[in-house]
């Protein structure tokens, strides 16, 4: 097979430790690049739009437990653990008790919701042959696990991570990983195994299971990364307003706002960064008695296939998955999951009210709910995740080429140029410093 796949995350030219740099969003992604960059000695400075960081990352203490806005955790990776030693913060394993994960079926929490057929299918996956590229992860799903698979187990999974349908996801840009082993084996089974071969075996051994946070949340994170940056973090700073054409900008804002740096400048690079979909998500986090449910399983969390018919998309049962996210032991803290579909975003701007009788009627009829939430926190975000569509995975090229070719001094990084996920920006981040002496 013949993916083609971005040889970095960063769009432009390579880093340069002789230059001085800008990075414009102390999100994570800023904060990540900021941190290697600090260590590599390489001058620079980050100017962010708030008074505080962390982006879409933030976490709130309520008088019944945290919430988190955005991420609950990340999935372990050594890279995170070396910033982490780094700074002296301690990683949060999660607890036992997240160690089932569900999928609804017929309104049911199933581990397998699967039949003894679909299961003889499955093992049928791995003697295939995959011999046309595929666009989308719709097409890798229906190709090697047929219809029914991918739409019960397959899109719910991803989802949870993109907000988005299978038919809508790249493939190579949702599953890059896969599509660079597909180039070297054309079978599922020798290509998850050169995935898992890519980890050097002393890694894989140290490796921490699952997902992990802190005990204050994701804002730990964020908030010892800005502690660590305080001397080269300048605050209340619209990036846009940087005048200096000799600036080299590293611009780490969502598309929709980095697509201004290119007005009236680079017609390729605006309408690329203006053609980004964002899926605008709603996470709702929601405190309740333990009694307030009369059939509730204890687990990670669950994900719920479309045709089940409700608007939830996933649940994270928090207080499950970690310690610290309640104040007593009898409270249940759960985060719902939903996606505003609509063209005028109808959903997004409904009262707190409104979600709260949504949800409660979802986990109703879920978890069987006898009271109603004792505190509930929604958090909207209009443009919550980028689409990772084919012609976002298209654009990577057109948009490195140009910034190359026109931009030498520019740069894009961000959620949507390869890695949604915070592992996956640590990652990224930490690779480009790989040539200037970071280990
Ligand atoms: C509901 C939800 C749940 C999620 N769950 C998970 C999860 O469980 N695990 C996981 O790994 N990931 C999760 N993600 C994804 C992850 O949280 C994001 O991909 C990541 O936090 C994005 O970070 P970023 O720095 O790229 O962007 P942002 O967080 O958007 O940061 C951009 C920064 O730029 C600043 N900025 C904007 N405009 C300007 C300007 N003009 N000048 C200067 N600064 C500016 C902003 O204020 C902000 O600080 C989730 C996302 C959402 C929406």
């Amino acid at each position: 097979m013949n993916y083609k796949l971005p040889s970095s995350n960063l769009l432009g030219n390579p880093l340069n430790k002789n230059k001085s740099y800008v990075i414009i969003g102390a999100g994570i992604s800023g904060l990540f690049l900021g941190y290697y960059l600090k260590k590599a000695n390489v001058s620079f400075k980050i100017v962010e739009r708030k008074e505080y960081g962390g982006g879409l990352l933030q976490s709130v203490q309520t008088e019944y437990g945290l919430v988190e806005r955005a991420a609950n955790g990340f999935i372990w990776c050594k890279e995170i653990q070396g910033i982490c030693d780094d700074l002296d913060l301690e990683i949060l394993a999660p607890r036992p008790t997240s160690k089932a994960r569900f999928i609804v079926k017929n309104k049911k929490l199933r581990k397998i919701p699967l039949s003894f057929f679909d299961g003889i299918r499955l093992v049928q996956a791995f003697t295939k042959k995959h011999q046309q590229p595929f666009e989308t992860l719709g097409d890798f799903g229906d190709h090697f696990l047929g219809k029914k698979i991918t739409q019960q187990v397959l899109e719910p999974a991803f989802t949870g991570i993109y907000g988005a349908s299978a038919d809508q996801l790249s493939f190579p840009g949702a599953m890059s990983k896969l599509a660079k082993a597909f180039n070297e084996t054309a079978y599922l089974r020798p290509a998850f195994k050169k995935m898992r071969g890519n980890l050097a075996s002393d890694e894989r051994k140290k490796r921490a299971a699952g997902t992990h946070c802190f005990k204050n949340g994701m804002g730990e994170l964020t908030q010892r990364l800005v502690e660590y940056l305080k001397d080269e973090i300048e605050w209340n700073i619209d990036g846009r307003d940087l005048k200096d054409e000799k600036d080299n900008l590293i611009l780490t804002t969502p598309a929709t706002i980095s697509k201004d740096f290119f007005k009236n400048q680079n017609e390729i690079l605006f309408e690329n960064l203006r053609a980004v979909h964002y899926n605008s998500m709603i996470s709702v986090t929601a405190f309740f008695s333990k009694s307030a449910f009369s059939r509730f399983k204890e687990g990670f969390g669950c994900l719920i296939p479309k045709k089940e018919g409700l608007h939830i998309l996933g649940i994270l049962f928090n207080s499950c998955i970690f310690d610290y996210r309640v104040v007593k032991d009898d409270l249940l803290s759960l985060t719902c999951i939903l996606r505003d579909d609509t063209a005028d975003l109808k959903q997004l701007n409904q009262t707190d009210e409104w979600f709260k009788s949504l949800i409660v009627k979802d986990l109703d009829a879920l978890f069987g709910v006898e009271e109603s939430p004792l505190e509930l926190v929604v958090s909207r975000w209009k443009d919550g995740i980028p689409l990772y569509s084919p012609s976002l995975y298209h654009s990577w090229f057109t948009m490195d080429e140009t910034l190359k070719s026109v931009f030498p001094n520019r740069n894009l990084f961000g959620n949507y140029t390869g890695e949604i996920s915070v592992r996956g920006l640590a990652q990224s981040s930490h690779n480009l410093f790989k040539g200037l002496g970071i280990k």
